[in-house]
């Protein structure tokens, strides 16, 4: 059966899914999105989602054209629709499509465009959570406004392109010596004295909201956090090292450009905050 999209109101089969050419997401990347993913048909942290792409869309100026919670439900309908298990909905939101190409935003009464669509994926039982991937560091190239989620991602499209033909599962972003983030993902390192280290929230990175549950999720066990960068050098000596994100939750990393983290394998730490995302995942999931 053809996956069903939802486009402005509508839900199409993914072939009829269009939006116009003068949509302003395609002419400017004007336009916002968010991935929440679903766990036995039900959606993860999607209140901390759909908060965060509340902010986001507050930052451009970009009235959302559905309520929170009406935008909520349209997620679950498509989860429905498509007999959704595992994986996730992505959502964008655009400026919709003026009559022409202006950058200014339309003048007129020009309604947003908003898009959803499903993708399967079986997060829990990955492969690569249990072999733990490789990365490689690339320059960050993007704009200074990271903490927006939008859909301007050339930058993170070709640092993934470069982890791709090396063979990693993630490009670590580096600014001024220090790791950012990574194409898709938080970083986190685990140091020799069991600090569990990320960097903190700042218009330098995306505010992760798996990054967000696990920082809290660590602290209400009394696990040692500082929210700080850190170097590459740092994280080869690091005892582990892992990313988080909605579509991998918390995913071990091994080796940083071909060079071996400890063991080369995915340390206790990861492995048992992975165990505390997933239960927290189904226990809160809607
Ligand atoms: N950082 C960047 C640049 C991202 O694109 C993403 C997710 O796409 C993340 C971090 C992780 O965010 P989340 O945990 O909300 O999926």
């Amino acid at each position: 059966m053809e996956q069903i999209a939802y486009v402005n109101g509508s839900f199409v089969p993914m072939s009829e899914a269009k939006v116009s050419i003068l949509d302003r997401g395609f002419l400017f990347a004007d336009g916002i999105y968010e991935v929440a993913a679903v766990l036995d048909g039900k959606l993860i942290d999607n209140a901390s989602h759909l908060a965060r792409l509340e902010r986001s869309v507050g930052e451009i100026s970009l009235a959302l054209p559905e309520t929170i919670d009406r935008i909520q439900e349209i997620q679950r309908e498509l989860v429905t629709r498509n007999h959704l298990v595992n994986g996730m909905v992505y959502l964008e939101v655009t400026r919709g499509a003026d009559t022409g190409r202006d950058f200014a935003f339309p003048k007129g009464d020009v309604k947003p465009t908003l898009v959803m669509f499903t993708s399967v994926k079986d997060i829990v039982n990955a492969e690569s959570a249990k072999t733990g991937i490789g990365v490689i560091t690339v320059p960050d190239l993007r704009w200074v406004r990271r903490d927006i989620k939008s859909v301007a991602l050339l930058a993170q499209v070709l640092a993934k392109q470069a982890a791709a033909e090396a063979g990693a599962g993630e490009a670590w972003m580096i600014e001024d010596g220090k790791v950012t983030e990574g194409g898709s993902s938080s970083c986190f390192i685990l140091t020799q004295d069991d600090v569990i280290v990320t960097r903190h929230n700042s218009s330098a990175i995306l505010p992760g909201c798996t990054r967000k549950a696990v920082v809290a999720l660590a602290a209400e066990r009394q696990l040692r956090i500082e929210e700080r960068p850190f170097t590459i050098e740092e994280a080869l000596a690091a005892k582990e090292a892992f990313i988080t994100s909605a579509t991998v939750f918390v995913q071990a990393v091994v080796t940083i450009d071909g060079k071996t983290i400890a063991n080369g394998k995915p340390g206790p730490m990861t492995n048992r905050l992975r165990e505390i995302y997933v239960d927290f995942a189904r226990a809160t999931a809607v």
